[in-house]
């Protein structure tokens, strides 16, 4: 018989581990470390959210849905996508209700792209994109943003990655690792280059919600969706979810909204692979959608408070920390101990029972720094930074 590795189709082999997930199995068993590690919240789903989950199930309602989703949800989104984005999408074709913006990001890649296809996006980015591309047979095309123009997405850069094979650009803001916001100058010249090279736009916004204003960092900041520019909602892909402004990771929700067609061919993906998302998690997502926006403020607030100590602390600590404009990350730079990302990761957690992401598991272009997720509670972030401060100067010393 050959060996069982052999069998493994060559695309699946070429991608490699997470390195969140690898790092995140030392940190498996180990009783006192603060995690500012899996960026996930940690609150609860609301509990009028938790509830109508319940009731789903008190009700009786255990079947599938439509294999776009429930219609009453895809009506709620089509409402709040509006509110929140500017941008009106048909409930009835062009909303499709996803398992996670994870699945929405993996049937977008399955829908758009033919074998040898490129995707520009940039890094350092959430690690699933650079493996979604390469499991449906496209090429991944990272352009690099980096600290010093605080993770801003250059046009130019964009420009310079585009080939005649290219047919989409992949945006994330805010975005995970960074927290960086893309300035609405520099997201219009994106947009300029995606009407002039007829390319599609794949926009995950899921920390759209999760901003914090320039001045104090504590008031709402300003979202702007590349969608809701003009010309643009017709070669948008938005993606959008409920696991980190609801605090719904486990509810596995998400959705898309874009053209009928192009809802359509992810739509046919979908329905053979996943056929619907769970309906107790879409009952949830309906109360999320109508009744949500109070607990998403108040849980908005706590993170505002704590990117604030964060920042402060690393700042006071020598530190350099470019202030995030949204999501819950930090993403000091460490250059200037000397060690690689992974090092003083590893040190740090050996150390002090700390754990933080090296930033190179985001890509090359994360190198030098390390992603401090602050959706950990107060205390703990206090009792987290002593700890590295402690560490530093050591480094120092
Ligand atoms: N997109 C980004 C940028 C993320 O950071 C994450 C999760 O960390 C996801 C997508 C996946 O979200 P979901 O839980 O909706 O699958």
């Amino acid at each position: 018989m050959k060996p069982l590795e052999d069998r493994i189709a060559d695309q699946v082999k070429q991608i490699p581990r997470s390195g969140i997930r690898d790092f995140f199995e030392l940190v498996q068993g180990r009783d006192d470390v603060i995690s500012l590690g899996v960026g996930e919240p940690d609150f609860s789903a609301p509990w009028h959210i938790r509830e109508a989950a319940i009731y789903s199930l008190e009700k009786g309602h255990t079947s599938y849905t439509s294999n776009l989703g429930l219609l009453s949800l895809r009506e709620s989104i089509s409402r709040y996508v509006t509110g929140q984005f500017g941008v009106t999408y048909d409930p009835a074709n062009e909303v499709l209700v996803t398992v996670g913006v994870s699945e929405a990001l993996d049937l977008v890649c399955r829908a758009l792209l033919n074998p040898g296809d490129e995707v520009i996006y940039h890094e350092p980015c959430y690690v699933s994109y650079s493996p979604s591309i390469a499991l449906a047979y496209g090429v991944a095309v990272p352009v690099e943003t980096r600290v010093e123009d605080e993770f801003v997405l250059k046009a130019e850069d964009v420009a310079a990655k585009i080939t005649d094979r290219t047919r989409v650009i992949l945006l994330n803001f805010p975005t995970n690792p960074t927290g960086a916001v893309e300035p609405v100058e520099e997201l219009q010249k994106i947009a300029d280059l995606a009407i002039e090279h007829d390319l599609i736009v794949v926009s995950d916004e899921i920390y759209c919600e999760l901003l914090y204003d320039e001045e104090t960092g504590m008031e709402l900041g300003e979202h702007v969706s590349i969608a809701s520019l003009p010309g643009m909602k017709e070669r948008t892909i938005l993606l959008h979810g409920f696991s980190k402004a609801f605090a719904m990771t486990g509810f596995r929700l998400g959705y898309a909204c874009a053209p009928q067609i192009l809802t359509e061919a992810m739509m046919k993906i979908h329905q053979y692979s996943m056929l619907c998302a769970p309906i107790m998690s879409q009952n949830a997502a309906i109360e999320a959608l109508e009744n949500g926006a109070e607990e998403v403020e108040r849980m908005r607030r706590a993170y505002a408070r704590r990117r604030n100590l964060v920042l402060k602390r690393f700042r006071e600590m020598g530190i350099p920390c470019f202030s995030p404009g949204g999501a819950f990350y930090a993403f000091p730079d460490i250059r200037k101990f000397g060690l690689s990302s992974k090092d003083f990761a590893f040190r740090l957690l050996e150390e002090e029972d700390v754990a933080v992401v090296p930033g190179d598991a985001f890509g090359m272009a994360g190198e030098g720094c390390v992603r401090a997720c602050y959706a950990t509670s107060y205390e703990q972030l206090e009792i987290a930074m002593d700890r590295i401060e402690a560490f530093v100067s050591r480094l120092e010393s």
